[in-house]
């Protein structure tokens, strides 16, 4: 039966009467999102970290952020383990098709989580997690609804919990900010895709054009 949370108050209620600890796959889209996320999660779950992010480009930022939460995880937990996906960037433009100049929060992010939340539901579905979810509703620039939304619609096609997220609440990303300095993270400008690292460089060369 699906147990619908629908707003960060029952889902806090929820983790803390959990009598035993269930095993959870975190998708996390990188080290210093997934800082907060661990911290709320590691004393009510059995967890194990998943590096699923086909949409980062170029290659080498991909592997930078791979590194990052590698490192991250072993110095932050203990018992946590880092399993990686593998980089399938063609999975990535295949799914935003046609919604590439969309810009960012737009339906192309949408299909974004999507495509990483499914990859994260298939391989907790094959590992035997009892629930997944995912970091990605720490940023401010993500859609909380969506990635819930998505999350509830996958736990219905592959029979995994989803476990509810909006990891802004409570400060969520002023703290990851805050873990990231202590532990001196690397923290990109940029959400990950191609799309977005133009988009970036589009909105400093306007901000510096507007300040010279
Ligand atoms: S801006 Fe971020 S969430 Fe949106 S499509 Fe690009 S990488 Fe995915």
């Amino acid at each position: 039966m699906i147990t619908l949370i629908s707003n960060y108050n029952e889902f806090k209620d929820f983790i803390s009467n959990l009598d035993y600890k269930p095993k959870l796959l975190l998708h996390a889209c990188c080290a210093p999102c997934s800082t907060h996320c661990l911290l709320v999660l590691k004393k009510y779950f059995d967890i194990s970290v998943f590096f699923s992010n086909d949409n980062i480009y170029p290659k080498e930022e991909y592997f930078k952020r791979l590194d990052e939460i590698n490192n991250f995880v072993s110095d932050f937990t203990q018992n946590v383990d880092v399993i990686e996906d593998g980089y399938n960037p063609e999975d990535y433009y295949n799914a935003v098709k046609g919604k590439e100049k969309l810009g960012e929060r737009s339906i192309r992010c949408y299909e974004c989580y999507k495509l990483r939340m499914e990859k994260s539901v298939i391989m907790a579905k094959k590992l035997g997690f009892e629930y997944f979810t995912t970091t990605l509703s720490l940023s401010p620039y993500k859609n909380s609804n969506w990635v819930n939304e998505i999350g509830y619609e996958l736990e219905k096609k592959y029979g995994v919990k989803y476990l509810y997220s909006n990891f802004k609440k409570e400060n969520g990303y002023l703290d990851s900010i805050k873990i990231s300095e202590e532990y001196c993270l690397y923290r990109q400008n940029y959400c990950g895709c191609e799309f977005s690292l133009k988009e970036r460089i589009e909105h400093d060369r306007l901000n510096k054009e507007n300040k010279d």
